[in-house]
Parts: structure tokens; C-alpha cells; sequence
């Protein structure tokens, strides 16, 4: 089996069987090398982050696309980052049986990501009241290196830099053969061990026969609560989105009486609107960051309370292929999208808390015109080149 970046549910001709796959800790993958038979190889490790950051301003919400790489050891002797390798070239899984050296990263992720932040907000007008990334890829690429009066890049099997220190000792350097756990999971369903649906970019696992979801993670297959808005068109197109239930320190937000007041929507509060619950809501979709951004806001501030039906969407459906851990990172950045007046309430956002405490996954319904996706009941249109663009991002 050859797998791309994106692929996460596999097919083996072989014994006919589907997994998904899920490995413990992060996706590591290798570039190809040109090295001699006879060269011990050994492979550096390089973080790659691949996503959007959003910074919200005082002049709103800025986003930049990043897929970038940073060494994550920290050594003089090898490059700081892999420049274009990792976009352009084909990258593959790293199988337990590579030959070589794998060395170990030092570099905290959560370090590596504050470099990142940092380099690529430059140029943003300060104060930057809050910064996330949404729909994050974090990886770890090996590139492969030998010795030998300098370190030779195995990739073009060309020496670099300036010859090695003679006090150079290899086996300085932390690492040993790559034989971390891949971990593949069966995709049947845990309930009633149906094989279940999903593309291959898919994050939630549909089982048609006893109508569950499930998302797989670190620790097997989780289920997901969802429902759909029982559909208002012919031949329509369910698209997944995340309502999210939070709770909101430094800002009063429980109800929709407080949306229409944080948000200043021209609405009179009724005093019944005091007791209907706030959700926050986001797509579950890839798709380019200023669509999600508004369609969260728009979805967010219209507070949907279609009636529900606690069952799979029976027509088309796009797959999940965002997961509700970003959905949430986006919290904060959707609220500072919406707040008013933004000159009196952006300063607050620094020390506003938002903490998830549970969601749903709900199928809207949207009828498919030449160019977009419509919900006229939520005034909403997606632009089916936007959705289908998303793919790589
Ligand atoms: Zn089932």
C-alpha cells in the first residue's frame, strides 16, 4: 500500500480488509534518497505545520496560510528547515523497516508552534488580542543524511555546509530504528460490526445499519452525537457542521437574549429568549478561511433551532473533514468576529475563556443550484468551487 498525506482510510487487496488509519502521537513521514547502498543513513526530524493561522485585530480577523517546516532538533550541522522539500516532494509513511538511524525530535511542538505564530505575524497590526490555528496538520518529516568529511544531503546526495567537527560523535545524538506503533483500526462499527462508510479524508465513520457515528482517535473509535435538520428541498446535499455548547468566562453569553446584546443585533429582547441556551456553530468541513469564518459568525448569530432528527441524513452528505477539536480552537476568533462595538469589546477578548462542554454534529440541508449550495431559511450560499478547493487545504 502507498499512501498519500490525505489518506486516512485503507483498502488491503491483499486480505480485503478496510482500516483506518490513526497513530499514536503524530504522522511521520520520510523523503526519498539517492544514497549509495553501502551509506548508513540517518534521518533528521522536522516538524511540519500545515494550516491557517487567525489573528483578530482591532480591524478584524486576519488569517495566513502556513505549510512550513522547522528542524526539531535544534543541531547547526543540518538545515533549519526542509524550504520547499515538503511541499514538493512525495512523501511517504515511514515503515518500521527503513533502514538507518531515525534521530530523535527535542523540539517541543507547542515551542515549534509559538515560533511559527511568530514568524508569520509579522507584519500584523498590533495589539493582536488572539491568535489560533484551524484545521492544524502537524507532522514530523525525517530527511535522509550520511557522513562523511562534511554531512551529505542523501536526498540530492550532495555535501552541505562546511566540514564536520572532528569532536563530532554521532552517536551523540539521541535516536534508533523507527519502530513506533503505525496503528490501523478495523472500521467496523463497534456496535454492530458493519463495515462503515467513509472517504478517505473522512474524520467521522457513518454506520448505515445501525445508524452511528464515530470518530477515531488516539484510543479507538469514539461515537459522535448528530442529527439532521430534516430536509426542505429536492435532491439536496447535507453538509455537516458542529454546534457546540460553551461556557463563556468575562463575557455574559448563556442565552440568545445575550447574543442579541453582545452582538447588538437590532432585535428587541423578549424575556423568553433569557432561557434559551447559546451555541456556538462552525463547519465541519474544510473549506477557505474567510467562508468559515462567516459562516460560523452567520450560523452562530442566527442561532438555528430547526427541529432535529436523531438520525443519518438518507441523501447526499458531505464528509466531515473537520474535526470538532478545531472547531473549538475557532471559538474565540468566532466570538471576536461578532462582539460590538468592537472598540469597547475587542480589548476584552485577551482574558475571555471559551471551554467547549459538549457538542453535536448536525447535517443541514442545502439545495444545489449551478454554482452554490443555498439554505435560504439561514441565508446562506457556498460556493461549490470553494468546497471542492478545500481539499488541499
Ligand atoms: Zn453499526
Amino acid at each position: 500500500m502507498v499512501l498519500s498525506e490525505s489518506d486516512r482510510l485503507l483498502y488491503c487487496d491483499f486480505c480485503r480488509v478496510r482500516s483506518y488509519l490513526m497513530p499514536k502521537g503524530y504522522f511521520r513521514y520520510m523523503l526519498p534518497h539517492k544514497a549509495p547502498e553501502d551509506k548508513d543513513l540517518i534521518w533528521v526530524p522536522y516538524w511540519r505545520l500545515k494550516g491557517i493561522l487567525y489573528s483578530t485585530l482591532m480591524t478584524g480577523t486576519q488569517h495566513r496560510f502556513i505549510d512550513a517546516s522547522l528542524q526539531a532538533m535544534q543541531s547547526s550541522l543540518f538545515p533549519v528547515s526542509l524550504g520547499l522539500r515538503s511541499q514538493a516532494m512525495k512523501l511517504r509513511l515511514v515503515a518500521s523497516h527503513t533502514p538507518g538511524r531515525f534521530l530523535h525530535p527535542d523540539l517541543p511542538a507547542a515551542r515549534m508552534l509559538e515560533i511559527m505564530n511568530e514568524r508569520f505575524s509579522a507584519g500584523l497590526t498590533p495589539p493582536i488580542l488572539h491568535q489560533t490555528h484551524i484545521g492544524e496538520a502537524l507532522s514530523l518529516i525525517y530527511a535522509p543524511f550520511y557522513i562523511e568529511d562534511r554531512i551529505v544531503d542523501a536526498v540530492l546526495n550532495r555535501p552541505i555546509g562546511s566540514p564536520i567537527p572532528e569532536d563530532f560523535m554521532l552517536e551523540t545524538l539521541k535516536g534508533g530504528k523507527p519502530d513506533w506503533p503505525t496503528g490501523f483500526l478495523p472500521t467496523l462499527c463497534p456496535e454492530c460490526g458493519w463495515d462503515m462508510k467513509g472517504r478517505s479524508d473522512s474524520l467521522a465513520l457513518l454506520c448505515e445499519n445501525c445508524e452511528t457515528v464515530w470518530n477515531p482517535d488516539r484510543n479507538g473509535l469514539r461515537s459522535i452525537p448528530f442529527a439532521h435538520v430534516p430536509n426542505a428541498f429536492d435532491n439536496p446535499v447535507f453538509l455537516p457542521f458542529w454546534r457546540i455548547k460553551a461556557k463563556v468566562k468575562g463575557l455574559q453569553l448563556r442565552s440568545y437574549a445575550d447574543l442579541v446584546r453582545t452582538a447588538n443585533l437590532p432585535r428587541v429582547v423578549q424575556e423568553k429568549w433569557e432561557e434559551i441556551g447559546f451555541r456556538f456553530w462552525a463547519p465541519a468541513f474544510k473549506i477557505r478561511p474567510r467562508v468559515f469564518l462567516n459562516l460560523s459568525r452567520n450560523l452562530t448569530l442566527s442561532q438555528p433551532r430547526d427541529k432535529l432528527v436523531t438520525r443519518l441524513p438518507r441523501q447526499r452528505s458531505h464528509p466531515v473533514n473537520l474535526p470538532v477539536r478545531e472547531a473549538v480552537e475557532g471559538l474565540k476568533t468566532i466570538l471576536g468576529s461578532f462582539i460590538k462595538p468592537p472598540q469597547k469589546m475587542l480589548p476584552l477578548l485577551p482574558d475571555i475563556v471559551v471551554k467547549a462542554k459538549s457538542f453535536l454534529l448536525v447535517w443541514i440541508p442545502f439545495s444545489e443550484g449551478h454554482h452554490e449550495y443555498l439554505n435560504p431559511h439561514h441565508q446562506l450560499a457556498i460556493n461549490k468551487n470553494q468546497l471542492s478547493l478545500a481539499g488541499n487545504l
